[in-house]
């Protein structure tokens, strides 16, 4: 039977959003080198820290230091071909993700805090799990417009000189829960700097994703006048939310932002607000 025909006995929606049980262990675990190394040298097992598995976890608690895929780390928990049965087989385009001046100490500290008061708080982190959930969600689905590309690419590409993974269709549920550790840390962080507060606009634009970065991102698309008398909200990257995804996505987004922490819920309402003003919903 050809491809075209077993294609057409699918659901558009199943073809969009194919279902995937994730990646299994070792791709799946996030892992602090410094622990590790720690663990080597006290003669102790290297082992695979609970908090580490939390799908949220970016930092190791201990070292401060992002955690990095056990793909990347030199030293392993486990041999994949003796324990899986299986030969490694890893994505050569993802590298560990170390330091980062994107990173905001802020942002990483109050997920960090959910964490561990998780049982204490339920209802605010839940909150928080969703708008990083969502962010995530949004950072995967394909921008509108004639070459459309997962949004993310408008993050990695300045960040790291490359094209990011293909995009989904529409607003996927849960996009991280499909990743190995190598990319999701990478999402989950980009997500984190998304939600963290953005910087004074009178504030010195350090980095590859400052001011300049969005001034150039539309410089195409703003009507004329916009740079001048929105200057305020030029350092929100949630704008790029509001402006590059179909009017769809950020509907269903602006859905699910009900669901946010309070400040969270606000700064998207503020974004998609200044997104239609500026015309960009369509
Ligand atoms: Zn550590």
């Amino acid at each position: 039977m050809p491809v075209s025909a077993l294609l057409a006995t699918l659901s558009p929606d199943l073809l969009a959003h194919p279902l995937s049980a994730g990646p299994a262990p070792p791709d799946a675990w996030a892992v602090c080198p410094a622990c590790l190394a720690q663990d080597v040298e006290e003669g102790r097992p290297p082992y695979v820290r609970a908090t580490w598995t939390h799908p949220l976890t970016t930092h190791c608690q201990v070292h401060t230091r992002p955690l990095i895929s056990h793909a990347a780390s030199s030293i392993k928990v486990a041999d994949d071909e003796m324990v899986f049965d299986r030969h490694p087989e890893r994505p050569a385009r993802w590298d560990a993700l170390g330091e980062r001046p994107f990173d905001n100490p802020g942002v990483v500290a109050r997920v960090a805090s959910g964490l561990r008061q998780r049982e204490k708080g339920r209802s605010e982190w839940l909150k928080l799990r969703f708008a990083i959930r969502d962010i995530v969600d949004g950072l995967g689905t394909l921008t509108r417009g004639v070459h459309p590309r997962a949004l993310m690419n408008h993050f990695e590409e300045p960040l790291f000189g490359r094209r990011s993974l293909i995009g989904a269709l529409r607003l996927p549920v849960g996009w991280m829960a499909e990743m190995d550790a190598t990319t999701r840390l990478l999402y989950v962080r980009v997500a984190l700097f998304v939600l963290a507060e953005p910087p004074d606009p009178s504030s010195a634009d350090v980095g590859p994703l400052g001011a300049v970065w969005l001034r150039d991102l539309y410089a195409h698309s703003r009507p004329r006048g916009w740079e001048a008398r929105f200057k305020h909200a030029i350092r929100d990257p949630l704008l790029l939310f509001a402006t590059q995804l179909p009017r769809e996505t950020i509907l269903a987004l602006d859905e699910r932002s009900l669901a946010w922490p309070a400040d969270l819920r606000r700064r998207w309402t503020y974004a998609a607000a200044a997104g239609a003003i500026g015309g960009y919903v369509f």
